[in-house]
């Protein structure tokens, strides 16, 4: 897939940069908490699980399964429109049941998209510098 000229792009909400900044450096990570050692998306202050504001942002594999997706042919946005048909996937990642990230699927036949494909990320850059993740099927 080719930089994306003139699509909105990402601005980080509430402690969501180091996220975006480790996308710049084609790396996955999440928070993970120091009590319970569950992982978490979307960042939060508190731990989801056990409420604990002690976390440190751990690296991920990339790799996790389609839970679900859609396929995009009508633009919602005007920057959209050369892109459609367009994936969106919710991928569960490999480290934890439950743990789900929405991103866009690429390089795939709309047809040959299966619940539980196997997937793997990668990023590509906007026109802006930012990174964005992608899925591949594995
Ligand atoms: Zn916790």
């Amino acid at each position: 897939m080719n930089d994306i000229v003139d699509f909105p792009y990402p601005v980080p909400e509430y402690g969501a940069e180091p996220f975006w900044q480790a996308c710049n450096d084609e790396q996955l990570v999440m928070q993970r908490c120091e009590l319970c050692s569950k992982l978490r998306w979307q960042p939060a202050p508190l731990c989801t699980f056990c409420a604990s504001d002690q976390y440190v942002w751990a690296p991920l594999s990339g790799r996790g399964r389609i839970s679900t997706w859609t396929v995009v042919t009508h633009p919602v946005h005007p920057a959209a429109a050369a892109r459609v048909p367009y994936v969106v996937v919710e991928v569960e990642l490999e480290e934890q049941r439950g743990l789900r990230l929405i991103s866009n699927l690429q390089g795939t036949d709309h047809d040959a998209i299966e619940f539980d494909a196997a997937v793997e990320i990668a990023f590509i850059s906007h026109a802006n510098g930012q990174k964005l993740h992608v899925f591949s099927l594995a």
